[in-house]
C-alpha cells in the first residue's frame, strides 16, 4: 500500500499518517520530519534547508527527491508507506512517479485533506499558543507570519497536484475539517476501496512496535502478484530518462 496525503500544513496529515501507522502497520514518511532531523544533525542537506524552512520556503525539490528516494528504498518501506509532505510540486510528482515506475510499483491512492484556510490559521494559532503555555519548544516556521507564507508555497506550489492526481485518477477527498476519529473513519474508508486494501493490525501495537512490520510482512508472499497485477493496471506514467541525474 502506497498512499500520499496531501493538504495544507495544520491540515492534519501528520496525525492521519500516524494512526495510519498504528492501525495498518505502514511506515510513514514525513520529509518535514527527515529535514528537521537533517538541521539537527547538521548534515550537509540540513544546512542547506534551515534557512529555507525558517521562512517557509520549499527545499529544492532535487534535495528532497534524494532523502526520499534514499528512504523509499530501506527495507521498512518495501512493504508500502505513507507520505506526508511529499511531492510538493510537479516536479517532485514526477520524480516520484519515476522512481515507482523503476521498481514496477504504483500509488493507491492520494488522500486530499480538505480545509477551510481561515480555520487552518485559527487551529494552527492555537496549537502555538497551547504549546507555549505548557512551555514546549515551537518549530522556528510556527508562527503567524510564516504560515502564511507557508500557505503561499501551499497554493502556488502544491495545489497542483490536486488535479496532477485527479487525472492519473487515484485522487480522493476527505473533509479534514471534522473532528479528527472522523476524518480517519472517512480515510479508511477510502483504504478499504482500493485495490491492495491495507489490513488492520493489533490496535495495541504502537506506530513503532517491531511486530508491525512483522506481522504485515508475513502475508506479502501471498499478497505480492495480486499486488503486482493491480499495478499495472494503474496508468503509471513512463520512466524518462532523466530521473537519475534529478534525483541525485
Ligand atoms: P507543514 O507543517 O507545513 O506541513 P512539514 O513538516 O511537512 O510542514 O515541512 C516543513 C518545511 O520543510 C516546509 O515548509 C519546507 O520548507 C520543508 N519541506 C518539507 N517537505 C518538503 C518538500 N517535499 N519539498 C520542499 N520542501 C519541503
Amino acid at each position: 500500500m502506497r498512499l500520499i496525503l496531501l493538504g495544507p500544513p495544520g491540515a492534519g496529515k501528520g496525525t492521519q499518517a500516524q494512526h495510519l501507522v498504528a492501525k495498518y502497520g505502514l511506515v510513514q514518511l514525513s520529509t518535514g520530519d527527515m529535514l528537521r532531523a537533517a538541521v539537527k544533525a547538521g548534515t550537509p542537506i540540513g544546512r542547506q534547508a534551515q534557512n529555507i524552512m525558517a521562512q517557509g520556503a520549499l527545499v529544492p525539490d532535487d534535495v528532497v527527491v534524494t532523502i526520499v528516494e534514499q528512504r523509499i528504498d530501506q527495507p521498512d518501506a518495501r512493504k508500502g508507506f505513507i507520505l506526508d509532505g511529499f511531492p510538493r510540486t510537479v516536479p517532485q510528482a514526477e520524480a516520484l512517479d519515476r522512481m515507482l515506475a523503476k521498481h514496477g510499483l504504483a500509488l493507491d491512492a492520494v488522500i486530499e485533506l480538505k480545509v477551510d484556510e481561515a480555520a487552518l490559521i485559527r487551529r494552527i494559532e492555537s496549537r502555538i499558543a497551547e504549546m507555549t503555555a505548557r512551555g514546549e519548544a515551537l518549530r522556528p516556521d510556527d508562527n503567524p507570519d510564516v504560515l502564511r507564507r507557508r500557505l503561499e508555497a501551499y497554493r502556488s506550489q502544491t495545489e497542483p497536484l490536486i488535479a496532477y492526481y485527479r487525472r492519473r485518477g487515484v485522487l480522493r477527498s476527505v473533509d479534514g475539517m471534522a473532528p479528527i476519529t472522523e476524518v480517519a473513519r472517512q480515510i479508511e474508508g477510502v483504504l478499504a476501496n482500493v485495490a491492495d486494501a491495507p489490513r488492520s493490525v493489533n490496535r495495541s501495537v504502537k506506530p513503532k512496535a517491531k511486530a508491525g512490520p512483522k506481522r504485515n510482512a508475513s502475508h506479502l508472499g501471498k499478497k505480492s502478484k495480486t499486488r503486482r497485477r493491480a499495478s499495472r493496471k494503474r496508468p503509471v506514467p513512463k520512466v524518462r530518462s532523466k530521473a537519475r541525474s534529478e534525483a541525485g
